[in-house]
């Protein structure tokens, strides 16, 4: 069998997460709503319904545009894309063709190996969602409510070569958006779409295969298995001496199939012209610069900065930087922390997120403060908890919102230090086990950890581990020679 080749380029739809569509002022996020109630003359297509565009979709629209590297058009301009078909009431959807808000620009990313990855854009535009349709028996139903919400629709070069590249792609992009608050990114609820094209060629052949393209792709796991599906469908036709031919291809998530919708159109199908109805989008140097300042550290760029300044662990790093908050959560405890930031990383990874992980909430919901871990680490140190204390105080302390040195002192958590008290055990102990006391100045040294574990088991985890060992090394040897 001939070794081949796979191209994959993908087209994304993300839905901003404006507060009104994107030229008239129905409610964006309609999610639930019982159909056609968030709708107007506008966004129905009413004929003679004028649209506005909407400021916040043009700024987040840009946002993407400076994360994404893309240079920006200055002007750029809506068009109308001519179709007919039941979930798109005006006849056209406004979208921008010729013009757009950004050209070119690259996501970088690592693979899971650490292997770096950069997917060209070839642009971005702003445009609007149409809607949605349903078959109840022969009656076909319209819902109007996603019409006219903004989209920002991106198209990569094609740049990755593997289903597991193109669901990596999908997987930092869907943590860049939420990083930087400009979509909520759920591929469950649509916020993110993505169509694939998909070719093949043996390899070393220079021309790229015929491409056909996936729709309707609706998870990260549907990226992968779609994409591996449709490169062995190729494969087989190639094998078999058949040709690809050029199709637009449906996803079916249920059945796990891959369906031919139709033969794939060209831009020349939709008859694009400028809309009349709206002005050029202009953006001035100011509201650029404005933008710019509002950036945030890219979640790429944390990573690295994680690993060489703070000296985390690549994995470490990897993890923290999932998404934004948990990366400014652990960057501020190891700030008031003030030393040793894998030791918070640890406490960070282990105790915190597994609560985020338990009780399946993000960082932002915690009650525990950074400062309060910081705290934590700190009373372990000082020994005036022990670990395996902290770790339980790291949930007391987010059930109750409470400070961890006053719930220390509340619940009598504090481990005991004052040497009378351990050293009375200690004897008790001791005197209790002759025959271990035999054994050990016998020469059974690593008998002593057995008798830590006694004192421990006594003082219910409170005696101060280290303490009690030299207390009963005393003891015992006290007893040498009787
Ligand atoms: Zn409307
Ligand atoms: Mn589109």
């Amino acid at each position: 069998m001939a070794e081949y080749e796979v191209t994959i380029g993908l087209e994304t739809h993300i839905q901003l997460n404006t507060i009104t569509k994107a030229f008239c002022s129905c409610k964006a996020d309609s999610w639930g709503d019982a159909p056609n109630t968030n709708i107007c003359p506008v966004c129905s297509g009413l004929p003679g319904a004028l649209p506005a565009a909407n400021k916040a979709m043009v700024e987040k629209a840009l946002i993407l545009c400076l994360a994404m590297n893309a240079d920006i058009n200055m002007t750029s301009f809506f068009d109308r894309k001519n179709y007919l078909y039941a979930d798109l009431p005006a006849g056209y959807q406004i979208t921008q063709n010729d013009k757009p808000i950004g050209i070119g620009g690259y996501l970088d990313f690592q693979m899971d190996d650490g292997r770096p990855v950069r997917v060209r854009i070839d642009n971005l535009h702003m445009e609007e969602d149409a809607g949605k349709t349903r078959n109840e028996g022969d009656i076909r139903l319209i819902d109007m409510n996603r019409c006219g919400v903004p989209l920002v629709e991106m198209v990569t070069q094609p740049d990755m070569h593997s289903a597991d590249e193109a669901a990596t792609y999908l997987i930092k992009l869907r943590q860049l958006l939420r990083w930087l608050g400009i979509s909520e990114a759920n591929m469950e609820k649509a916020h993110l779409r993505c169509d694939a094209n998909v070719s093949i060629r043996p390899k070393g052949q220079v021309k790229l295969g015929k491409k056909c393209e996936i729709k309707n792709i609706n998870s990260i796991e549907a990226v992968r298995t779609a994409i591996n599906y449709e490169i062995q469908r190729q494969i087989k036709e190639v094998e078999a001496g058949n040709e690809i031919e050029q199709w637009t291809i449906e996803w079916d998530n249920d059945a796990l199939e891959l369906r031919k919708m139709r033969s794939k159109e060209t831009a020349a199908d939709y008859r694009y012209f400028r809309e009349p109805n709206l002005m050029p989008v202009v953006i001035s140097e100011e509201f650029l610069q404005s933008v710019k300042e509002g950036m945030p550290e890219l979640p790429l760029a944390r990573q690295k900065r994680f690993e060489t300044e703070l000296g985390l662990p690549a994995y470490d790093a990897s993890i923290l930087t999932a998404d934004r908050e948990t990366s400014e959560f652990f960057e501020e405890a190891a700030k008031v922390y003030g030393e040793d930031n894998k030791r918070v990383s640890n406490w960070m990874m282990n105790e915190v997120l597994r609560i985020v992980n338990e009780k399946g909430i993000g960082v932002a919901e915690l009650k525990i403060t950074p400062s309060n871990l910081a705290d934590i680490i700190r009373l372990v140190d000082k020994k005036t908890i022990n670990t395996t204390t902290g770790k339980t105080l790291v949930d007391k302390v987010n059930d109750s919102g409470k400070d961890p040195a006053a719930l220390v002192k509340e619940l009598g958590l504090g481990l005991v230090s004052d040497d009378s008290i351990i050293r009375e055990v200690c004897e008790k102990i001791v005197a209790n086990s002759p025959k271990e006391k035999a054994l050990y100045l016998g020469g059974k040294e690593t008998l002593i950890g057995w008798f830590v574990g006694q004192v421990m088991r006594e003082m219910r985890g409170k005696a101060d581990p280290e303490l009690a060992k030299t207390i009963l090394e005393s003891v015992l040897k006290a007893g040498e020679g009787n």
